[in-house]
């Protein structure tokens, strides 16, 4: 896989992309990572990106040429630039965009090429939404100064869903989301610390009770923190009728 962002501030990416399990993806040539400034595409003598809203108004607005011109040159340094080749998912990210969740994270995984592009200032010339991208991604309901930190949190959530990128491959299929639910609590040695002991079932040795015991905290969890995901996720007809009955039981008390 290749992923290439496009932003005014490549060097913040130097961190991310170097470290840790994102460093390592590179060095096992399991992705490709790269952060390129779209200032270097910029066609006037001041070498600027942004420009006053037609109308008036506050606030700068990015201009449309340096970006179109910066992913076409990705293309060509990615070797894209023929037709024949399949097109690439060019990501503007925006807090008017379609919120970032696990399963975007699971579709984008499957693409061979993502570009990302990270605004800065009051917003982008409108023809980059209505003709250059195909996605737009936000991470939440807040507005950040730019897009990086919000690129950086995509780009390592699909990252680590590349075969092979995470050390133990089960780790990331029970992860709270991709299974529907939040996950089972953990525990590690010491069985005891400070009085505070592992609970009995996960040092019983008997794997397919430690199972259901997980299924179960996995449910409770559920149900205490996020509600909502209950709705969608897959259960079995016993488990939905015990959810509600832990439901009816906890809203009777505390009536
Ligand atoms: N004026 C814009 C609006 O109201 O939609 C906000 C612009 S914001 C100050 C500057 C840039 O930060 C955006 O172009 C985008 O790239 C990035 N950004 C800010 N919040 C974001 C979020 N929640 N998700 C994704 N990108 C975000």
């Amino acid at each position: 896989m290749k992923v290439d962002v496009l932003t005014l501030f490549p060097e913040m990416f130097d961190g991310v992309f170097g470290t840790s399990i994102l460093g390592k993806a590179q060095t096992k040539g399991l992705v490709s990572l790269g952060a390129s400034n779209f200032r270097n595409f910029a066609t006037n003598k001041h070498n600027t990106v942004d420009d006053a809203p037609y109308g008036g108004g506050g606030g700068m607005v990015l201009k449309p040429d340096p970006i179109f011109a910066a992913v076409e040159d990705v293309l060509k340094q990615r070797g894209e630039a023929a037709a024949m080749m399949k097109p690439p998912r060019i990501i503007l990210m925006c807090p008017q965009g379609e919120t970032f969740t696990q399963k975007k994270a699971e579709e984008l995984v499957q693409e061979d090429h993502l570009i990302f592009i990270c605004g800065h200032y009051e917003g982008y010339d409108e023809r980059i939404r209505e003709f250059l991208v195909t996605d737009e991604l936000s991470i939440g309901d807040y507005v950040l100064t730019g897009g990086e930190l919000p690129a950086m949190v995509a780009i390592d959530s699909i990252v680590r869903l590349i075969p092979g990128v995470l050390g133990n491959e089960t780790s990331a299929v029970t992860d709270s989301f991709s299974t529907g639910l939040l996950e089972y609590p953990h525990y590690t040695r010491p069985p005891e610390f400070r009085g505070m002991k592992v609970p009995d079932m996960l040092l019983s040795g008997h794997h397919l009770n430690i199972e259901a015991w997980r299924r179960e905290q996995s449910l409770l969890r559920t149900l205490e923190r996020r509600p909502d995901m209950l709705e969608t996720a897959d259960l079995t007809d016993k488990e939905r009728i015990w959810l509600n009955k832990l439901r009816f039981e906890r809203e009777k008390s505390s009536e």
